[in-house]
């Protein structure tokens, strides 16, 4: 392949406060290109209406999760609200080395630890367009209590401390104008210098 052309896959991670819409953001983004794989997470929590194994997640018993912890198959993993969530080592190498671009949404202890082990990612930190808003979403879920989300709200302020830790930050009040923004990353990290002086030049002189 032309050098000019060539790049090896790049590994995406987004990853943000829970509730600034993230896992949204993703499923958009996968339906609209299709250069990018989503990695399927493994988890222990149970599957909830419409979610289907080894699309949504790879749904598995406590013990066999920490067989994988064991035996290092897991890129990071982290546990979530009690329940343990991580990401397959394998089929993200394997991609990435086949020059596919891979997306991981997990949350930020996660991307943390991707970070440490894997300082190439491209790091993409989602943030919610006001407290307010994030108020609205959390309380909008049903899920939590006044008590619980109060709780979230003062656990998002921390996690914005780690903001210095990310390459990119996309707000996402509109969700296409938020979607637009990854795609312009992806695009421009892809647009990044991956090749030297040299192999340029060699590329150009063949054409000669
Ligand atoms: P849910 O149970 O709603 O699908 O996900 C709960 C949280 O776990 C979300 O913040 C999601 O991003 C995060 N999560 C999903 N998969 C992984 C993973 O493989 N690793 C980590 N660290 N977090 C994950």
């Amino acid at each position: 392949m032309d050098i000019r052309e060539k790049h090896p896959g790049k590994l995406f991670v987004l990853s943000g406060p829970s509730g600034a819409g993230k896992g949204t953001i993703c499923k958009k983004l996968l339906e609209e290109t299709d250069k990018l794989e989503l990695s399927v997470s493994m988890t222990t929590r149970n599957p909830r209406k419409g979610e289907e194994e080894g699309v949504s997640y790879f749904f598995t018993d406590k013990e066999a999760f920490e067989e994988n912890i064991r035996r290092g198959n897991l890129l990071e993993y982290a546990e979530v609200y009690g329940n343990y969530y991580g990401t397959p080592k394998a089929p993200v190498i394997e991609k990435l080395e086949s020059g596919i671009d891979v997306i991981l949404e997990i949350d930020m202890q996660g991307a943390l630890k991707v970070k440490e082990n894997y300082p190439g990612g491209v790091f993409i930190f989602i943030l919610p367009p006001s407290m307010a808003e994030l108020r609205k979403r959390l309380t909008g879920r049903g899920t939590e209590t006044a008590e619980a989300i109060e709780l979230r709200l003062g656990e998002t302020l921390k996690e914005l401390s780690y903001i210095d830790k990310y390459d990119y930050c996309v707000v996402n009040g509109v969700l296409e104008e938020a979607v637009a923004r990854v795609k312009a990353i992806v695009v421009a990290e892809h647009s990044k210098v991956a090749f030297t002086a040299e192999e340029l030049i060699d590329s150009y002189r063949e054409e000669i």
